[in-house]
Order: C-alpha cells, then structure tokens, then sequence
C-alpha cells in the first residue's frame, strides 16, 4: 500500500503520460483515477487498501476468478521455454495445436478449426476478411456486405466497430466503414413500447428479413449478433427472437457470425452460447474468458463450411498478426480451460450458481427505482427508472447509472452503467455467499441512488 504523498506523485505521474481507453481522460486527471493493486478469488483491492467485490469479473473475462497459480505456473514454464514464436513461417507451437485442439472438442460438432487473434475485435476483423474471402472463392463476389444490430459491440478496431452499433463510436473517426449495415436490437424494454415480450422479439427479429430483401440476398455476405448483447446493456432478447432469426436465415443463402467473446467459455452454464440458444454458426468470435483475461488472446472458430472453401479452395489466406496463437497465452488459455473442466465450473453455472444468481437478482425487481431486472446464466441487468409503473427514467437521461455506479463503488462492489442500465458478469466461480453479498450491496446502493434523487 502507497502512503498519501506517493498517492499524489502517482496520480501525477498517470495524468502526465498515461492516455487510457474509453475515458475522458481530462476528467480523469481532475477526479483522480482508482489504482487496482491485487486481486484473489472475486475480490479486487485498491493501493489505499479498499476491497471490492467484482461484479464485471475484470470485464467480462477472468471466469475462473483471481489468483491462480496453476495459470501463473503454465506462463511461467512456457516463458522459459519458449516465450515467443510465430505461426507465419511453415511453423506452430505445442499451446498453438493443442489449445486450437481443444477449443474444437468443445465447439459446436460442425466446427473444428480455430484462427488465432490476440482480441477479440481483431478476430472480428479476421471474420470480415475471412467472410468476404469465402464469397470471393465461391464465385459470389457482390456478397460484400455484413448486417449487424444497434447498439451492438464488437470491439474497437476499425472494422470491429463499424461491425459494432454503438453511435459514440461511430462519431468518431467516420465510422461505420462501407458494406455494414445496423438493423433494430431486440431490447424490449426499452422499444418494446405496447408490444408483449414475444411479439416485439418476431418484429425486431424482421427487420433482418426486411434488409435482406431491401439490400437483395446476392449482396448479403453475414449476420453477425452478440447471443445477448453485453457491451450494449446485458440485453436478453426475448425467447422468440432467435427462433425467428433461425427460420429468416435458413431461407437465405448468408453466413452466421456469432460473436461470443463474452458468453463463450461457460457464461450461459454451456461451453458456448450457440449451445444454449441452438444457434448454428459459421464463425464464432471468441476471445475475453478463453484465458480468463489473464493474458489477451482470441480466435474465431471455423465451421467445415467454411474452412472447406477458405482452407480447401483459398491457397494462402494473406491475413495473421505477430500475435497469433502466442504460445504463452496459449499455455494459459489452454490451462484455464483444463481447470474449468477438471473443476466442473461450466455445470455448476448451469445447475447451481446461474440459477442462483438469477432468482436472487430478480429480487431487485421489487426495488422502487427498478423497473426490470433480466438475466441468464452468469449476466444479469437492471433497468434504473423514476417511476415502475410507467417506467419512465430518472432525468437527466443516462446520469443515474453513473450515479449508482459511485455508490456501488463505495458499498464495495463493481457494477457497469450502461446509461441507466446497471450490469454484471462476475467471475464463475462465484460463491453463494459471495451471491449473497452481491445482492445486499446491490440493494443498499439502489437504496442510496433512491434518496439521492429523493425517490424513497
Ligand atoms: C469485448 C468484446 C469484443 C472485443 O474484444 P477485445 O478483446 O476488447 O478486442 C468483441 N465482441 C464482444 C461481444 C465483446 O464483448
């Protein structure tokens, strides 16, 4: 632990040099920035000795929890092996084969080749390419363009966030690029308006069907979708959604990108979410809880339909990074996965913990500033409203989120704010004691946020 005047000198040192990721960094260096010092289990600790439960589990990604040795042993012993090789050069490494092995055992049975990425909006970027390569291969060139959803996240990158449907990052920087095209979200909550849970799911799931037909199905290349939107609110669509989207998509010729960073590898208590949803992909983007965060590492999946035509009939696909497959994030990702299995995590999501913790988070429902609380398996979001009868928001529009955001910070637990919609995903090792605290904390800094806006 620093004392205050080292405090000070670092919180200096950070403003001068340090320019940090989605944050105004000018209002970082007015307020100060929280300095993360250790983490064990699903606890993380600030430098002034601060305990935070981890509700965002990082963000999204260390699934099986802090603290490790068993990982921090596979780097160390691949460190001194064999810190770095590349995958360009006629080569592979062991944790290069053996994790793309792996992964394929666990992928849906149809798919069973794996593209490494060092992120996930990198490997969203290889699907882009990957996408437009297969329908160049086939003969159907004019198939260029990728329908996405608003309000969708993809990652960062120039592709990834034109994939991506988020309109505070598409304002910066001329996105969305050309060929991508945003269809309606199924979030009822929000724009579901008269319409029941089920009949706004087959709308919104129409509107793919419409854009096929307006843009025509031999310039259509993919669909890409979030199983449930993370990024965008943990937004669960309604259960006639993707049996809508099945039928729309199987009677037109378009490939199926489901992109599972964040709920692949256990999160919905099935190794992937195409399982929990019966969705039939032909790439999965993955990346975030593959190695539980603790080292970056990501890939896409490829069904034999398209590794048929790629590999089969593409000769060299002019398309890698440096990072590919990186043989220590390789070791770790592969030694996180063969600890979720010998541990049995992904059936205790399924059968003990997400049950849980859903039926626990629906309690804060009955809360007076909450207008939903929604879930599945390991994620789970609340609706901040001024009034549940009419589900009217708290004013000014998206500032109570980061209201409650600070009051859960100081109650001891990490929540995000998606506007006014509080999320979690913590780690799947969770507890049901430490469930438990979740709830109370969560209670308490609904509690706070009320009276702060004189609610209760
Ligand atoms: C985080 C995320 C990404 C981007 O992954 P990075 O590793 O940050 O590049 C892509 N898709 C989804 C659904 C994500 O949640």
């Amino acid at each position: 632990m620093q004392n205050n005047n080292q405090q000070n000198a670092f919180q200096l040192k950070n403003n001068a040099h340090h320019f940090q990721p989605f944050s105004d960094n000018k209002e970082l260096a007015e307020k100060g920035i929280k300095l993360i010092s250790k983490a064990e289990g699903v606890y993380i600790y600030d430098d002034k000795g601060n305990k935070l439960l981890d509700g965002m589990a990082g963000l999204w990604c260390v699934n099986i929890g802090y603290g490790r040795q068993e990982l921090v042993e596979a780097a160390t012993q691949q460190m001194s092996e064999l810190p770095y090789y590349n995958l360009f050069f006629k080569t592979t490494t062991a944790p290069a084969t053996e994790l793309a092995a792996k992964i394929a055992q666990l992928a849906p049975a149809h798919m069973n080749k794996v593209f490494f990425t060092g992120s996930g909006s990198e490997a969203n970027d290889t699907n882009f390419r990957m996408v437009r390569r297969y329908w160049d291969l086939k003969g159907q060139s004019s198939k260029k363009v990728f329908i996405s959803r608003k309000n969708a996240y993809h990652g960062s990158t120039v592709a990834a966030a034109s994939l991506g449907g988020m309109g505070y990052m598409h304002e910066q920087g001329d996105l969305p690029i050309e060929g991508i095209t945003h269809i309606d979200q199924p979030y009822w909550f929000a724009e579901g308006g008269d319409l029941s849970p089920e009949e706004f799911g087959i709308k919104a799931a129409q509107s793919l069907e419409s854009k096929i037909l307006e843009l025509g199905e031999e310039n259509i290349a993919a669909f890409i979708a979030e199983p449930f939107q993370g990024a965008g609110g943990v937004i669960t669509p309604p259960d006639s959604y993707w049996p809508e989207i099945k039928k729309i998509l199987a009677k037109y010729d378009i490939l199926l990108i489901v992109d599972e960073v964040i709920s692949g590898f256990g999160r919905t208590g099935e190794w992937f979410a195409s399982e929990y949803f019966d969705l039939k992909p032909d790439l999965i983007t993955i990346a975030k809880g593959m190695s539980s965060g603790y080292l970056p590492i990501g890939g896409v999946i490829v069904s034999d339909k398209v590794a048929d035509v790629v590999i089969g009939q593409g000769g060299d696909f002019n398309h890698g990074y440096t990072y590919s497959g990186h043989p220590v994030a390789a070791a770790v990702a592969l030694k996180n996965i063969e600890l979720m299995e010998s541990e049995g995590v992904v059936e205790r999501v399924k059968n003990e913990i997400s049950p849980y913790l859903q039926k626990r988070w629906r309690e804060l429902a009955e809360h007076p500033i909450v207008g939903e609380a929604r879930g599945l398996g390991m994620v789970a979001g609340i609706e901040l409203v001024k009034d549940k009868n009419t589900n009217e928001r708290i004013a000014p529009k998206s500032a109570a989120g980061g209201v409650c955001r600070d009051f859960s910070i100081a109650n001891g637990l990490i929540m995000r704010p998606c506007g006014d919609t509080m999320i979690i995903s913590p780690p799947l090792v969770i507890s049901k004691q430490e469930v438990d605290e979740l709830i109370n904390k969560a209670l308490k800094t609904l509690d706070d946020t009320a009276k702060f806006y004189n609610l209760i």
